[in-house]
């Protein structure tokens, strides 16, 4: 049987969601599935990702690997990669799988496809789907000629994996990287927001510059907390300086892809658009009816976001409470 290799990144003690949606696609496809889990707290993993999928874990909690150290990633995915020489290798299109991943390809000499929408998988091989030119066309992708298929997969672009609880992994303990690294770091100021990351968010609620200012935000945070959502922003509103840059959405921010996405005061410029055109439903709320959004949005509601957003959010709060 076929191995695929996920690359798992966790948090806090927990798997990332856009890693186990990685494991829960590759136990589907009938393959064997290896995980491998870095950092501290990975060896405590082994549950989790044997009910995720994963039959055997490749993990290390070294201390040098408590932050991410390109040089000492690459030595130890490109280690397991050589040795192991899974079929295909899956990873998060994450920063840290973005910064990565293309140093891994290079020096094992295998293929790498980056912000992948779709995948199917078919034995040794699969098949990708990924947006070019801003999402303005997407582009099927496949390996020729690759030992190791490496794709890096938009989060929440698979769907959730099933559970199945009391599966267990066997867990490999990696050797530890070498020291004699030539970049140390020392440490990473992370922000100060408790919010789910916005590439890792289920549901998003984004303003643009029709927030008329920043101190109008707090509209949009009572509707995300009703919804479970994190805000996110277009560069406009970026620029000006109501929001910080880690909110911006589109082709300089993040790429999104969540379950909702409802869009306030956004035009819907093609760069934002090429940040989460992927997202499954699309809410826009715009005076202006010919706004571009609305060719991308799946409800639109033509309106004054100041009367629709707390409308919505009153509504939501009857609804789910
Ligand atoms: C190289 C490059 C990279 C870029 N990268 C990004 C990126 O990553 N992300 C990004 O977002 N942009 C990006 N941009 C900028 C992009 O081109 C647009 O300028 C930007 O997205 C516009 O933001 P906006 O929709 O908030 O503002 P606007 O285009 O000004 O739209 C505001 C909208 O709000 C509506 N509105 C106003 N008042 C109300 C109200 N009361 N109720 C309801 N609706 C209202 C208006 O009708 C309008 O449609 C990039 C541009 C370049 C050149």
């Amino acid at each position: 049987m076929e191995n695929i290799l996920v690359f798992v990144e966790h948090k806090a003690g927990k798997v990332k969601g856009s890693s186990s949606e990685l494991l829960g696609a590759a136990k589907k496809s009938g393959a064997t599935v290896h995980a491998m889990a870095l950092g501290p707290g990975a060896k405590s993993l082994a549950d989790e990702l044997g009910a995720l999928g994963a039959s055997v874990a490749y993990v290390c909690d070294s201390e040098n690997l408590k932050n991410y150290n390109p040089e000492a990633y690459l030595q130890m995915v490109s280690g397991v990669i050589k040795d192991k020489q899974p079929a295909i290798c899956l990873a998060a299109n994450t920063s840290l799988a973005k910064d990565l991943f293309p140093r891994v390809g290079a020096k094992v000499g295998c293929g790498v496809a980056s912000d992948c929408t779709s995948l199917t998988i078919t034995g040794s091989n699969a098949t990708a789907r990924r947006p070019m030119y801003a999402g303005k066309v997407s582009a099927e992708v496949v390996f020729s000629n690759s030992s190791t298929k490496i794709f890096l997969m938009r989060p929440n672009a698979l769907g959730p994996a099933t559970n199945s609880p009391g599966k267990k992994a066997d867990l490999v303990d990696l050797p530890a990287p070498s020291t004699d690294l030539k970049t140390l770091i020392k440490e990473v100021v992370t922000g100060t927001s408790s919010k789910l990351d916005l590439t890792e968010a289920n549901i998003i609620v984004s303003g643009g510059r029709g927030m008329k200012g920043p101190e109008n935000f707090k509209i949009l945070d009572e509707l995300a907390s009703v919804l479970g959502a994190t805000v996110g922003a277009s560069r406009a509103v970026v620029d000006a300086g109501w929001v910080p840059h880690d909110m911006q959405v589109g082709q300089t921010g993040k790429t999104v892809s969540p379950t909702l996405y409802i869009a306030c005061g956004i035009s819907g410029a093609i760069q934002h658009l090429a940040g989460m055109s992927s997202s499954k439903v699309i809410v826009a709320i715009n005076k202006d009816k010919d706004a571009p959004i609305f060719q991308k949005a799946t409800y639109g509601i033509v309106g004054d976001l100041f009367e629709v957003v707390p409308l919505l959010t009153a509504e939501f709060k009857k609804i789910l409470k």
